[in-house]
């Protein structure tokens, strides 16, 4: 991509409304632009992030064994009159009326619709189980919206629904999604820690949310050190089989937010020098209800019995949209974004010092073909800016790998090479460049 044809309206002053510096860096690097309250358009910069942390959540979802779909974003009021949600989710939902005067609403989740599609086609206990996940705009008519996407009224999620026969199986549902929970996180270069959470009038444990540590989190959050050091289930993991052990070698730790915590549990389970009180921002969140919504809508399958039973049900949520606030939070300095490579813009940028010469972008081109044509992604500054202009972009939208190409250099036969993440330099010939970029841009993207 040439930076001259893309569409970068980067910002040079902080604007006055972004008070954390996630919110910051979205708008001077200009990924986003806001369009109301809590609503934004992904600007290209932004939707490129966007798509990969999306792609990433729905390998990790099809990995675990769930099977995508897309419901709409507007639906019908009557639906929820069966669940009884209409009248209860209150403000938060947008309710719409259609030229019939019909009642529709912008879905916030999709709990109903979900359970109204699996009724429609299972009959039988041999059917399950079954996951089914969309990742679809929801809107949520928050009371706050803050902090950019991190807290939007419009908002991109991953919403997963589990169908089981009876409540064993139903946590085994659960245990898989928790362990690609685990997974997907760790894939965007996160420690996500699973936290117990509030599950209110239906009971249990079955309840986690998974909350990535930073200083401008909205959540207060206690847990065991040991958490911190515990790396994600590897690629080999089997989800066919039994991941009890997996999550119970997490869970044994104490983790809470504060609307959970236990002073006294926190003080008696952890030792004073593992106790992590920090804050942190909900990526997620998984949460089995049992039969709430398959009882109220009649949602039943043939059990092996003969006899009907309500499914049991789970829902699991990912704030896609919300995560690329956590991932500039985590992955930040004074000069901008510095994107790990799964989740990057663009792996390389190539800087050409002196556009309109004929040697240097004659190099420049041929260093963006090479690299194209191995599949790395490439935004190539052909711009007539000034040199430090270039550079402090590039910084900027937080490139991993930049090649800067001059008159002088390309002379001697070298470009030189800057890595985003410690901002080391190096001089190199443009092939043994390709070849460097090469081996860790795949590094990078290597699944494990
Ligand atoms: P919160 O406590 O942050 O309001 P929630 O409990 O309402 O979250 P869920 O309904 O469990 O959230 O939604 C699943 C995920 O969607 C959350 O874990 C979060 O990552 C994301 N999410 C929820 N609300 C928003 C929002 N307003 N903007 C961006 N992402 C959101
Ligand atoms: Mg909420």
């Amino acid at each position: 991509m040439r930076l001259s044809r893309f569409y970068l309206p980067v910002l040079k002053e902080t604007p006055a409304e972004a008070t954390i510096i996630s919110h910051q860096l979205m708008l001077r690097a200009g990924m986003i632009r806001q369009q109301g309250a809590g609503i934004y358009a992904w600007l290209p910069l932004g939707f490129r992030v966007l798509k990969k942390i999306e792609q990433v959540v729905r390998e990790e979802q099809d990995r675990a064994g769930a099977v995508e779909l897309l419901m709409p974003t507007i639906q019908q009021a009557d639906l929820w009159r069966e669940s009884g949600r209409y009248d209860a989710y209150g403000k938060e939902m947008l309710r719409i009326t259609d030229r019939h005067d019909r009642e529709m609403l912008f879905g916030p989740t999709n709990e109903e619709m979900i359970t109204e599609i699996f009724r429609a086609g299972v009959r039988s206990y041999k059917d399950l189980p079954k996951l089914l996940y969309h990742i679809q705009w929801k809107f949520r008519d928050e009371i706050r919206p803050r902090f950019g996407v991190m807290r939007g009224r419009e908002f991109l999620m991953k919403d997963t629904y589990s169908f089981d026969i009876d409540k064993d199986e139903a946590r085994r549902s659960y245990n898989r999604m928790f362990i690609a929970y685990l997974r997907t996180f760790a894939r965007l270069g996160l420690k996500s820690i699973p936290m117990r959470a509030d599950t209110g009038p239906i009971g249990g444990d079955l309840s986690h949310e998974f909350i990535v540590l930073a200083d401008t989190g909205e959540s207060e959050v206690f847990c065991d050190r040991d958490l911190l050091d515990m790396p994600a289930p590897d690629i080999n993991v089997d989800f066919e089989g039994d991941l009890q052990s997996l999550v119970d070698q997490r869970t044994v730790h104490y983790a809470a937010t504060d609307e959970m915590h236990d002073v006294e549990e926190f003080e008696q389970k952890v030792s004073s020098e593992k106790r992590v009180s920090a804050r942190g921002i909900e990526v997620g969140h998984i949460f089995n209800f049992g039969t709430k919504y398959s009882k109220a809508m009649n949602a039943v399958v043939m059990g092996p019995d003969g006899k009907e039973v309500a499914a049991e049900m789970g829902s699991y949520g990912i704030g896609v949209s919300r995560l690329i606030g956590a991932l500039i939070e985590a992955f930040h300095d004074e000069q901008g974004c510095k994107w790990p490579v799964a989740v990057a813009p663009f792996h390389v940028g190539i800087i050409n010092l002196k556009a309109g010469d004929e040697a240097v972008d004659g190099a420049c081109t041929d260093l963006w073909r090479q690299l194209e044509s191995q599949n790395v992604e490439v935004i190539y500054d052909d711009t007539r800016s000034r040199a430090g202009e270039k550079f402090a972009r590039m910084d900027l939208i937080g490139v991993p790998y930049q090649i800067t190409v001059g008159p002088r250099g390309l002379k001697e036969g070298i470009v030189e090479l800057k890595l985003r993440i410690d901002g080391s330099k190096q001089e190199l010939s443009p092939e043994a460049a390709v070849n460097f970029i090469k081996e860790k841009i795949a590094e990078g993207l290597k699944v494990h």
